[in-house]
């Protein structure tokens, strides 16, 4: 059983061979100016694009921030950083079909904005 994943536009798409090792959102203002939060974190090894990588352009911040984010360039979906380490980091917002792992943690909770959980 394979998990599917895919951009807004449909460009590019990518699957999973094996569930997510865990998942978890962050509330960092990084993170959510760049319009994901919630990552499934996954074996390298476990990843692979179907369509669309040409299509994948990546922003690296400076130091000391350290974490790459990667977007679609013809729709602008947040896909986290499928590109670097041993263990990726890909927008949970990305996939198609259920990972069948829930969220177990967050970081970054006190720089969530006032406005994110309802009033
Ligand atoms: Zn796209
Ligand atoms: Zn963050």
């Amino acid at each position: 059983m394979t998990i599917k994943g895919s951009c807004c536009c449909g460009g590019v798409r990518f699957e999973l061979f094996e569930p997510p090792l865990m998942m978890g959102t962050c509330h960092c203002s990084r993170c959510r100016k760049a319009g994901s939060g919630v990552y499934a974190y996954v074996r390298a090894e476990a990843f692979h694009w179907l369509a669309g990588r040409d299509l994948v352009v990546r922003y690296q911040p400076r130091p000391p921030m350290r974490f790459n984010r990667s977007f679609c360039r013809r729709c602008g979906t947040s896909l986290g950083d499928p590109d670097s380490g041993r263990i990726l980091a890909i927008a949970a917002s990305c996939l198609d079909d259920d990972p069948g792992v829930r969220v177990a943690f967050e970081e970054y909770g006190p720089d969530a904005p006032p406005w994110e959980k309802p009033a």
